[in-house]
């Protein structure tokens, strides 16, 4: 069906999926490697992008298309690119959108691989960089080559929860002659929609708030025009690093309910929140719906929500997270966020352990910040066990 015009909600259960000739209610597994040709005139039609259909599950598959489709709606964009992974969609837009001595602007406190295949990888290509807190729009600005040709904003930011206004950033690049790329992994596009923004790029890890079950790994990047869409499309199909039909049934099947996860989850996150900052043994709560957060106006305007995760730090510091984060029960020490099920790490010694300490300090990220990703338990049940783990201070 035409979903349009439909709401977001339907959308979700809906957009993408244009009927299967056996009648099937949702897309098949195509699990099929190749697809075979109705006689020689077809493949080369089909080669020459004459027709539509498919050739070979590396360049499309059906399955994988119609999360494609969904996605792209859901973002309000021209195309969608199933990624192997978040990074996966992360490296296919560096790669597709950068050359030679190109020159990048990145939120500096960025999911911490994406930082580390800038300065550690495309760095070795002649890509230079610069990473900014994104949310100073006067330290974007100076940052600004003539080489820049990326702005690459994370918002919220992982895990220093920064948010960075997009329309302005949108407004700067565009000044300066750069595509803006926003990861929306952290607000998903039930919460803020990038491209609305005048983002020219959106991308996820799709193994978080999208799929939301923590049970495959994958990525998508929608593009807002036709011309970045097939640039940044064949850059994914000559890397290889397309998703698998089966991932892509999965997700389809998780993003079904992205909007009543996400709802659920961000009532508890606020409420959680909340009740760390009243608790006397916490030092400060970063959560992007509390009024004490920095941004919070600008996160009402941008956003329709303010999600489900929470960074914080014990006025043991260190050592007092550390113990925190071996004591809970029910939160799961694990990396990784928006599933259903709630996870608690410590960034400096995990997913941003590849960073500099100097980097991390500058980047808002302490050695004692603990990153919360709330999930959709009962609240009670996750207030006490984070009661329980805090019971020795
Ligand atoms: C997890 C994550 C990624 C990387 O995604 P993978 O699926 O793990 O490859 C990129 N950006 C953000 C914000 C993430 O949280």
């Amino acid at each position: 069906m035409d979903t349009k015009n439909s709401g977001f909600h339907t959308k979700l259960i809906h957009a993408g999926f244009h009927g299967d000739p056996t009648g099937a209610v949702n897309v098949p597994i195509y699990q099929s490697s190749t697809f075979a040709f109705r006689n020689a005139a077809h493949g080369a039609s089909l080669f020459a992008g004459d027709e539509e259909g498919y050739i070979y599950t590396r360049i499309g598959n059906p399955t994988i298309r119609a999360l494609e489709d969904n996605v792209a709606e859901l973002e309000n964009g021209f195309g969608g690119i199933a990624t192997s992974s978040g990074m996966g969609a992360v490296s296919t837009v560096f790669v597709a959108l950068l050359s030679a001595n190109d020159h990048v602007v990145s939120t500096d406190s960025v999911y911490g691989p994406s930082r580390g295949l800038v300065e550690n990888h495309l760095s070795r290509f002649g890509v230079t960089s610069t990473f900014v807190n994104t949310s100073k729009l006067d330290d974007v600005e100076s940052a600004f080559r003539p080489q820049t040709k990326v702005l690459y904003v994370e918002t919220p930011a992982n895990p220093s929860m920064q948010v960075t206004d997009i329309k302005a950033a949108a407004e700067l690049a565009h000044a300066h002659n750069c595509l803006l790329v926003v990861d929306n992994t952290f607000a998903s596009p039930y919460l803020q929609k990038p491209l609305d923004l005048g983002a020219d790029v959106v991308l996820h890890s799709v193994t978080k708030f999208l799929n939301g079950h923590a049970d495959i790994v994958g990525g998508i990047i929608v593009a807002n025009t036709k011309e970045l869409y097939k640039r940044i499309r064949s850059l994914m199909i000559n890397f290889g690093c397309n998703m698998d039909p089966h991932q892509a049934f999965l997700v389809l099947r998780g993003i079904k309910t992205l909007a009543i996860r996400v709802e659920r989850a961000q009532q508890n996150a606020m409420a959680i929140a909340r009740w760390l900052e009243n608790d006397p043994r916490v030092a400060w709560v970063r959560y992007i719906g509390l009024e004490s957060h920095p941004q919070h106006e600008l996160a009402k305007r941008q956003m329709s929500g303010f999600g489900a995760m929470i960074s914080f730090e014990l006025k043991g510091g260190l050592e007092a997270g550390r113990q925190m984060m071996d004591r809970v029960r029910l939160a799961t020490l694990a990396v990784s966020l928006g599933g259903v099920e709630t996870l608690i790490e410590h960034p400096a010694s995990m997913t941003h352990a590849g960073m500099s300490s100097e980097n991390r300090e500058a980047a808002g990220i302490g050695d004692g910040l603990v990153r919360y990703a709330v999930g959709i338990e009962d609240l009670e049940d996750l207030i006490a066990d984070l009661k329980q783990a805090l019971e020795a201070y």
